[in-house]
């Protein structure tokens, strides 16, 4: 089985790389992965300017390994379109530094690149540990085996995009698996105002997170100590709206040609 591992941390990233380690014993791994650190970035694709991407020497030896100077989307793109030869059955995205929970799988890059493998009908899963410094990346690998194993298995659905977040534990202190839907979080972004000398300029910084913990949600399995898991798929469509935008489909369209 062919694995291929992306992420949003940058190609050297520690998490990418034990995900890497964890994962060869279960296929073949081949690593297309940005330059450099591109969090955020969400599913952002290149179509502006030229992209290079650069065999490297792998931080595992015999592992082929590719960076991009692009986002995490653009790196599962040229993987499957020109960089790998053969099929690839299973895409990983991470192991990210930091969680990707509720509303935030909307900026995600670690989600982006996962996303891409999803949309070309691959098996994609997008990997979190909720923190960003003394990070346990164990327990996450383990269930990346433990997953990789159940597909090659076929004891999963290959139709399948998943957004997955660890609590920061090591794995005998985490509580259990939890199937969650994606919850809420209220932003407080702060934009601080500057001056660079020649111009002002701004900068989004990102506040304190304020979690909606309701049950069954991903954010709160991860504030009680499970893992989350989230099956996401591509259709935004808010379907509690669309009746009542229906019967408002006349009204906007006669506002439109009326004199
Ligand atoms: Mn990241």
């Amino acid at each position: 089985m062919r694995i291929l591992v992306t992420n949003d941390d940058g190609i050297y990233a520690p998490g990418l790389w034990d995900l890497v380690k964890a994962l060869m014993e279960v296929g073949e791994v081949v690593v297309v992965a940005p330059d450099r650190e591109q969090s955020a970035v969400g599913t952002s694709v290149t179509l502006h300017q030229p992209l290079r991407a650069r065999k490297i020497k792998p931080l595992i030896r015999g592992v082929e390994s590719y960076c991009v100077e692009g986002t995490p989307a653009d790196s599962v793109i040229l993987a499957l379109g020109s960089l790998i030869q053969g099929k690839v059955e299973l895409l990983f995205s991470g192991i990210n530094e930091g969680a990707n929970l509720g509303d935030d799988v909307l900026i995600s890059g670690t989600v982006g690149g996962a996303l891409q493998g999803y949309l070309n009908g691959i098996p994609s899963i997008a990997l979190s540990v909720g923190a960003l410094e003394d990070v346990h990346f164990e327990a996450a690998t383990r269930l990346a085996v433990t997953i990789a194993r159940m597909m090659r298995n076929h004891a999963l659905p290959r139709e399948m995009l998943l957004n997955i977040n660890l609590p920061n534990l090591p794995l005998d202190k985490i509580k259990g698996v939890e199937v969650t839907h994606l919850g809420r979080r209220s932003y407080s972004d702060v934009i601080k105002e500057g001056h660079d000398g020649k111009r002002e300029y701004y900068w989004i910084v990102r506040g304190k997170q304020e979690w909606d913990p309701v049950e069954g949600t991903d954010i709160w399995a991860v504030l009680n100590d499970k893992i989350s898991i989230t099956p996401l798929h591509g259709d935004l469509t808010n379907t509690s709206r669309l009746d009542s935008l229906r019967g408002l489909s006349q009204v906007i369209f006669q506002e439109l040609t009326s004199p």
